[in-house]
């Protein structure tokens, strides 16, 4: 089958749920077909700003060969520090970007045909929908890459149930065991009871082994990111802590010191630096301490190598 022999109106189906959206935990109600929308102010449309190979993730993410990634803009979450505003902040210029479901298959197909078989989709919790006829219309033409949900953690369980089997690998960050750094840093209340409750569900769906193949590929799991935050170690060891006590220790966590302070934060808040070695050493200690073993810590260069620039071309993270 081709895509021109899609049945394009009967894969759109799974869009009308938009039509009173309450997606994500924010339960807006509005309807994303007329101009009222809600706190992530996207439309019903496919809000892409790129699909692109990308080999900075974690060692069974990108694999050798990189992975197929789905930028969707805007985002749930309002993080002040978001290292990728350029596409997430829900006023920026590139927010509204659209494009075909025609022209996101044909750009996966293309990337899929290089030998990748895996598939991101990068802040999805206010495109599910979207994210699930992009699935099925793959299944249809017979493409069936790893699914990898690659989210904030600010993710409804009732939605993550209805994935399960749709889903391979979750991927959510777990940014704050603090509810007033939710508030204060990413515009959202109960943080911590949202993201402590979604990734609970994801680690009932996948457990805590990562299943990988033969190319080092993750094909079925859970890995959870941390980005560790200038001045917010407590609150880093404090997410450390929940994970291991509260899911199990045999988790792989990805723990990241990327952290590079961008334009918008320099002068508003207490986030204008980056992280210092011993600050982010600290909390390694705490993962060994209470028993993680599983995952990747970075190196302190890494401030210098993962920022994102989505205003380069075709493959922004290299
Ligand atoms: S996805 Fe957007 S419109 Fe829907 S509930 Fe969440 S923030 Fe509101």
């Amino acid at each position: 089958m081709n895509i021109g022999d899609l049945d394009f109106e009967q894969l759109m189906q799974p869009l009308k749920e938009l039509g009173k959206c309450c997606l994500c935990p924010h339960n807006c109600g509005v309807n994303r077909f007329s101009d009222k929308l809600g706190f992530c102010k996207s439309r019903a449309d496919f809000n892409i700003s790129s699909v692109c190979i990308h080999r900075g993730e974690e060692p069974p993410i990108s694999g050798s060969k990189g992975i197929c990634n789905v930028f969707f803009t805007n985002c749930n979450m309002q993080c002040v520090y978001c290292q990728n505003y350029q596409i997430s902040e829900n006023r920026s210029e590139r927010s509204m970007e659209s494009r075909s479901l025609n022209m996101v298959l044909t750009e996966i197909i293309e990337i899929l045909e290089q030998g990748i078989n895996i598939l991101g989709f990068v802040s999805p919790g206010h495109f599910i929908p979207q994210m699930k006829v992009i699935i099925t219309a793959l299944h249809e033409l017979d493409y069936h890459p790893t699914i990898v949900y690659n989210s904030n953690g600010f993710d409804k369980v009732g939605e993550l149930k209805k994935m399960e089997g749709i889903v391979d690998v979750f991927l959510p960050d777990m940014k704050y065991a603090h509810e007033s750094l939710g508030q204060k840093f990413s515009g959202v209340k109960n943080y911590p009871q949202i993201s402590q409750a979604a990734i609970r569900e994801m680690y009932r769906q996948k457990g805590s082994i990562l299943h990988l193949n033969e190319e080092g590929y993750a094909w079925r799991g859970l890995i959870i990111r941390h980005l560790v935050l200038p001045g917010q170690g407590q609150n880093s060891k404090d997410v450390l802590r929940w994970i291991a006590e509260e899911l199990s220790p045999n988790i792989s966590i990805s723990l990241m010191s990327q952290y590079y302070p961008t334009a918008r934060v320099c002068n508003e808040f207490d986030l204008g630096r980056t992280l210092k070695a011993k600050e982010y050493n600290d909390v390694v200690d705490c993962f060994y301490e209470l028993g993680l073993h599983k995952g990747w810590v970075q190196s302190m260069e890494s401030q210098d190598n993962y920022r994102p620039d989505f205003d380069n071309e075709v493959h922004p993270f290299e």
